[in-house]
């Protein structure tokens, strides 16, 4: 870096500071949006070195998947509930997409995994969409295909009709809430692998239904790739 863009950097992170996303300590210039130390200590699953991990188990009997993975544990107290908090909540765009190349990364490199054709993150609901402004799984989405050279359709998944809120609904009251949900918008070839892009799974439900809804439109390699999933 220039000596004199340095110093500008330097100056500006002195006015204004960033912060790390997962313990909130300032950053250096060098660090994007998570400290080294909190990078280091990120909890990964390593789920991209095996097929049958529990993610994917998670889905056996539901839906037909070929591969599952998640990059992070979430738990209550966790760095993962930080990070997904700020990208959720917070509009962290540029975090999500941290996040999406990271989680990419592990699939590029994996022994097991498969590159897909076409990346579909999971639809927003109209109305949070409405309320948010953004739908963090299209910018998680964007990372990971750039990481793994594949495409974002974020037209072939739809919200068919708004959804009461999910919170404090178990597994098959959310299934029935989010069935039938989605719809398919215009495609082409259905040979195609699609990964679907969700930020966390807790029961599933929702990537459920949309792998429903694509293999329903002819879709049969269907795989599932999220940030963080709650164990
Ligand atoms: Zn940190």
């Amino acid at each position: 870096m220039p000596f004199f863009t340095s110093i500008y950097s330097d100056l500006l992170e002195l006015i204004l500071p960033r912060y790390c996303s997962a313990c909130s300590i300032v950053l250096q210039t060098t660090e994007k949006h998570i400290c080294v130390f909190c990078l280091y200590d990120l909890p990964l699953t390593r789920f991209e070195f095996y097929k049958d991990n529990p993610l994917h188990r998670l889905f056996w009997g539901r839906v037909m998947l070929q591969q599952a993975t998640a990059l992070l544990y979430f738990k209550r107290c966790g760095k993962a509930r930080k990070i997904i908090h700020q990208l959720k909540y917070k509009g962290q765009s540029a975090l999500a997409y941290q996040m999406g190349f990271m989680l990419g990364l592990t699939i590029k490199n994996s022994p097991v995994f498969e590159v897909p054709d076409l990346i579909i993150p999971v639809p927003s609901g109209a109305s949070k969409t409405r309320s948010r402004g953004y739908n963090q799984c299209t910018h998680i989405a964007n990372g990971l295909a750039d990481a793994t050279n594949s495409h974002v359709r974020e037209d072939l998944l739809k919200t068919g009709k708004s959804k009461s809120t999910q919170t404090r609904k178990g597994r098959y009251a959310r299934y029935l809430n989010v069935k039938d949900g989605f719809i398919l918008g215009p495609w082409g070839n259905q040979d195609s692998s699609v990964l679907l892009v969700d930020d966390v799974v807790t029961t599933g439900a929702t990537l459920e239904s949309c792998a429903r809804t694509l293999q329903e439109g002819g879709f049969s390699r269907i795989s599932i790739a999220a940030l963080a999933w709650t164990s």
